[in-house]
């Protein structure tokens, strides 16, 4: 198979996503009033609702409703004010109703988008010939904005969000890794049954994996930011099928796609779309056909294995439930779940970036994560003249630590006072950033703080000309070859000449100031 780069200089990869996210931020399923959780005991969390059982209502929750309509107005959708349920049938061994409750044509959310940002070298991956307006076809996307520095905002369309439930969780038992090939039994576990869940569907405007990954990290942000799921790929609260095709550039028809699935990481959605995009080429330059059908993604043995081949549409006699009554959204509904909107990441970053002036790519990060946000405002207000200082201190130190160690921001103890303090520190030249680096780590072992770490362990940085002067002029006398590489041009060498200092002083020498002293030396 030829790699990804090549094969998208040939041919345009076309891309749509289909997002179930579960709405694990409710404490009541969809349309009864059992526990909305995954965990407890089997079959605990049920009722004749949720069991299907003969002469059971449903009654839609409001809360699911809202939180609906909050990542529809959060993804510039249209949001629809006369809506229904629908009845998809089937033989669904974990339904015990037979169909699911859905949506029809009108969900409550349509025609949304979102601008995806793509820079350094995820950018890469979208070709050149791929800005040029010449394979623009009929009701396609807009075509991307391309700024100077090679990045680019590529416009995606949201076709719909709506709204469903959850099946039963089916366990297969006696096989290997719990797979349904060889298991002896299955089991029904119908706690999930009914958990409320929205399906959001992508326009196909994405052109790269890495596109399709952006999208759905951006999307990931807005849903956690709106507070309405916790948004695991890992435990399935977020998962996502990838639709891809190809077709030759230049060329406005779509090909044949292929679906896949078990993208339950953005590396999986990534790496899945990547080696479908390359296997589809291999099959089109044999002069094959791509079939319509659904694949899985195997991550271990890095590749797709067909699911299923659809032949025909699937009939599932969709219907709008009896049971259901549609719904009128009314206006002071909408309005309120509008005010109740928090600040967007996008609205975020602008914002960080524009009022403590800090980096573009600090105030992206800082702003995906909400307890990070606040914990940054907090840290920067206690330290107004240091706020790059704190950003760098919390995307780098802080990060890591929290990595390291496992926990989450609240769990970790530290306190804004503490990284404004040792940022201070920093600002004011006080320590360098490898001595940061070590009072970080008392830091976050003891809960000291950073002023008395620095003082009780004498690590307090000199910046004091003449305390380091003497240092300068031993270093140059030990190192008499350097100096002269340094007088006949070799400007590097200063470096070296810096760790002598360094070394000599225990660390405690300001490097900025001994490379000050050592050029002065050296050029006098
Ligand atoms: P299906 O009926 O097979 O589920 P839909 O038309 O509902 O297909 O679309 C499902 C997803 O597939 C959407 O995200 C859509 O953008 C995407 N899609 C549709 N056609 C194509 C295509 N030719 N290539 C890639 N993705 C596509
Ligand atoms: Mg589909
Ligand atoms: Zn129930």
């Amino acid at each position: 198979m030829r790699e990804l780069q090549e094969v998208l200089q040939d041919w345009e990869a076309v891309i749509g996503l289909e997002v179930h996210t579960e709405l694990t931020a409710l404490d009541t399923k969809m349309f009864c009033g059992c526990k909305n959780s995954h965990g407890g005991a089997p079959n605990t969390h049920v009722c004749p609702v949720c069991l299907g059982l003969p002469g059971a209502l449903p009654v839609p929750n409001e809360r699911a409703i809202e939180s609906i309509v909050k990542a529809g107005l959060a993804t510039n959708c249209r949001i629809e004010r006369r809506t229904n349920f629908y009845r998809k049938h089937y033989f669904y061994p974990d339904m015990a109703k037979n169909y699911q409750t859905t949506q029809g044509p009108v969900a409550f959310c349509m025609d949304g988008h979102l601008d995806l940002e793509v820079t350094g070298p995820a950018a890469a991956e979208r070709p050149a010939c791929a800005f040029e307006p010449s394979c623009d076809e009929i009701d396609g996307p807009a075509l991307p904005e391309r700024h100077e520095d090679g990045s680019y905002t590529a416009p995606i369309r949201i076709q719909r969000i709506h709204m469903e439930e959850d099946a039963a969780k089916l366990v297969h038992v006696g096989g290997a890794e719990g797979r349904i090939t060889a298991a002896t039994e299955s089991l029904i576990d119908y706690n999930r049954c009914g958990t409320p869940l929205i399906e959001l569907v992508t326009r196909p405007d994405l052109r790269t994996p890495e596109e399709a990954r952006l999208f759905m990290e951006k999307l990931r942000r807005i849903f956690i930011a709106l507070g309405i799921s916790d948004c695991s790929m890992e435990q399935g609260s977020m998962r996502c099928d990838g639709n891809v095709s190809l077709r030759r550039r230049g060329s406005a028809e779509f090909g044949v796609k292929t679906e896949l699935k078990n993208l339950n990481s953005f590396k999986s959605l990534h790496d899945g779309l990547a080696y479908e995009i390359r296997r589809q080429a291999e099959v089109l330059e044999a002069g094959e056909q791509v079939y319509q059908e659904t694949r899985h993604w195997e991550p271990a043995r890095k590749r797709t294995v067909v699911m299923r081949t659809k032949e025909t549409a699937d009939d599932y006699r969709l219907f709008p439930d009896p049971d259901l009554a549609p719904f009128d959204l009314s206006e002071e509904f909408v309005a309120r779940c509008a005010a109740e909107l928090p600040e967007l990441p996008d609205a975020k970053r602008a914002r960080l970036e524009r009022t403590y002036g800090i980096k573009r790519s600090d105030a992206d990060q800082l702003a995906a994560d909400g307890a990070m946000a606040d914990f940054f405002e907090a840290a920067a207000g206690l330290s107004a003249q240091a706020a790059q200082t704190v950003a760098n201190l919390m995307v780098n130190e802080l990060t890591a630590h929290l990595k390291s160690a496992g926990c989450s921001l609240s769990d970790s103890g530290m306190t804004p006072a503490q990284v404004a303090s040792l940022a201070g520190l920093l600002a004011a030249e006080a320590i360098s950033s490898n001595q940061a680096h070590e009072v970080f780590e008392i830091m976050a072992q003891t809960g000291e703080d950073p002023e008395r770490i620095v003082d009780e362990r004498g690590m307090r940085q000199v910046s004091d000309a003449g305390a380091l002067q003497p240092i300068v002029d031993q270093v140059l006398a030990a190192c008499a070859e350097q100096a002269q590489q340094y007088r006949d041009g070799n400007q590097k060498v200063v470096g070296y000449l810096i760790g002598q200092c360094m070394k000599a002083s225990r660390g405690k020498g300001n490097p900025k100031l001994f490379s000050e002293l050592l050029r002065t030396a050296l050029e006098g």
